[in-house]
């Protein structure tokens, strides 16, 4: 007789399966890759035999695998190889920082880094000087922790040859003293002048970099994600990872759109994706990376009306449009009729219209197809636009630990909104009651990847930092824990394509699982963002398990 006992069985602790049919549960079965029985745990009794493993959950919560929607696993574990200031302040502390790993590393012709804070130096951009002080002699590269602005030293703008003359490029700023003279930050596209000059990263750091992130992402929970830009290098890490056995997660690549080009891209898009269909594994590349414009805090979001200056008065600038309006509604009508996913990157109101728009364009031009497009980060919405999400069945991919009061936003952002756009800033709320779907990523490295501390802010609208302290942020627009978990589960499930087969704990199913240390629903177990995950399934097979959890 077959053996039909389960290969593994969890109880002991709450099921939130995020299944309408059946919220709740005490147990469940697993054989093989797939959930077999979810229900009371006496009911899965009959299911375990000699070879059953028991996972007892310790009165701590199971929930379907978290997707992180929009995220940069390989670029943050490659970060985390370079001199990262992620978790460093203030601005002494950062110049020290860097002088030290400048200093262990005498051979070094570059010195590269990431992840500074633009709220820890004055006005949001740190100056060459101070970059000098601790690398002297070589050229020096360090991306903010959004990677919209890099700061670099007087070596690195030298050897660019970026001085008061040069011109701004079209897709980007240089950040200059009132004589004209480069002061150290380069905005968007101007960091490529220095950027293409760098030694370019190893395959086998990228692939260093890709195990770092995948085992740091499993280790809070997550067991498939997006991955928000895909160049063709990044493509082949990829793949090299899925030939050799070791991708564990499952993972949508958007293929990095190239604004400087045409719809020509979209052949190669496509053919990419093929070759990956015809023995895709946990590997696929189906979406396309649109970025719209910039972001706020340097003023190259793009907005409907102009930023404010500092005296409160409108400016004459409304950011930056990467992609030409105009151009945008075909290029994503072309993506779309490929089968291939529209991934929008936009952050000021004119380029959430802007990306909506072009979906119209697209579902006027095809009709309703199922390549489920999404637009990340949404941070100010027109009201006028917040119906349209649903009415074009567009997903609200947002990253809800930025919807909280913090230096960038309190400092750099809302003094040049102003009262009435602040207030439209992350309206998840909004647009839940507006019948849109929404999915929730990180942007790591951007921010933290810890989903529990976003869904902390998607339920509190304020930073754990300041747990218990600050105001909340538009409380309107909080949501439910029932909500922010969905989101983060089956929301960002659809985005990839891979609700039918994940995002909830329901029998046939794949068994994607996060065990969390406590009953998160309880209220008297503190904060959610101090809840950490013990264990991470993928397949009915463990990824990460903290030892403590045992057998
Ligand atoms: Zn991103």
């Amino acid at each position: 007789m077959a053996d039909t006992s389960a290969d593994v069985i969890f109880s002991g602790g709450t099921v939130h399966t995020v299944d309408p049919a059946r919220p709740r549960a005490e147990a469940v079965a697993v054989r093989g890759e797939r959930i077999v029985a979810v229900g009371a745990t006496d009911a899965m009794m009959p299911l375990r035999g000699p070879r059953t493993r028991v996972v007892d959950l310790r009165a701590g919560t199971l929930l379907p695998g978290f997707q992180d929607a929009h995220v940069h696993p390989i670029g943050g574990g490659v970060d985390r190889l370079a001199c990262d200031v992620r978790d460093i302040h203030p601005r002494s502390a950062v110049i020290d920082a860097i002088r030290a790993y400048a200093d262990a590393r005498p051979d070094a012709s570059w010195i590269v880094g990431s992840g500074w804070y633009m709220g820890d130096f004055p006005g949001g951009t740190p100056r060459r000087e101070d970059l000098d002080a601790a690398v002297p002699d070589r050229p020096a590269f360090l991306p903010n922790r959004d990677g919209h602005t890099a700061w670099v030293n007087s070596r690195a703008l030298e050897l660019a040859g970026i001085d008061r003359v040069t011109p701004d490029p079209a897709d980007g700023r240089i950040e200059r003293d009132p004589d004209g003279t480069p002061s150290g930050c380069l905005h968007e596209g101007a960091a490529d002048l220095v950027e293409r000059l760098m030694p370019p990263t190893t395959e086998d750091e990228w692939a260093e970099g890709l195990r770092i992130g995948q085992a740091y992402l499993h280790s809070l929970g997550i067991t498939a994600w997006q991955d928000a830009i895909v160049h063709p290098n990044n493509l082949a890490t990829y793949r090299r990872a899925a030939a050799e056995g070791w991708l564990t997660a499952r993972v949508e690549a958007a293929l990095w759109w190239e604004r400087e080009r045409g719809d020509e891209q979209i052949e190669e898009f496509a053919a990419a994706s093929r070759a990956l269909a015809a023995d895709a594994g946990r590997l696929r590349a189906n979406s396309v990376k649109l970025m719209v414009d910039g972001v706020l805090e340097t003023f190259t979001g793009s907005m409907l009306e102009p930023y404010l200056g500092p005296d409160g008065r409108p400016t004459a600038n409304r950011g930056i449009d990467f992609l030409d309006p105009a151009a945008l509604g075909g290029h994503v009508a072309r993506i779309d009729a490929a089968g291939l996913q529209p991934h929008f990157h936009a952050i000021g109101d004119r380029a959430v219209r802007n990306a909506l728009d072009a979906v119209a364009a697209a579902r006027a031009a095809n009709g309703r197809s199922d390549t489920r497009p999404h637009i990340s980060h949404i941070q100010v919405i027109h009201p006028a636009d917040i119906p349209r999400f649903a009415a074009l069945d567009v997903v609200a991919n947002a990253q809800p630990l930025w919807a909280c009061h913090e230096t960038n936003m309190d400092e750099l952002t809302i003094p040049f909104l102003g009262p009435e756009r602040s207030r439209w800033q992350y309206p998840f709320g909004s647009l839940l009651r507006a019948g849109a779907r929404l999915a929730m990523g990180s942007d790591w490295s951007v921010s933290s990847p810890n989903p529990l501390e976003e869904i902390e802010v998607a339920v509190t609208r304020v930073a754990p930092e300041s747990r218990g302290r600050a105001r909340a942020f538009f409380p309107d627009e909080r949501l439910t824990l029932e909500e922010a978990i969905a989101a983060f589960t089956i929301g960002s499930a659809f985005v990839n394509h891979l609700d039918a087969e994940t995002g909830s704990i329901t029998i046939g199913k794949l068994a994607d699982f996060a065990v969390v240390d406590r009953d998160v629903f309880d209220r008297e177990s503190g904060a959610i963002g101090e809840a950490r995950v013990i264990a991470t399934f993928v397949g009915g097979h463990a990824v990460f398990e903290d030892p403590a959890l045992g057998s």
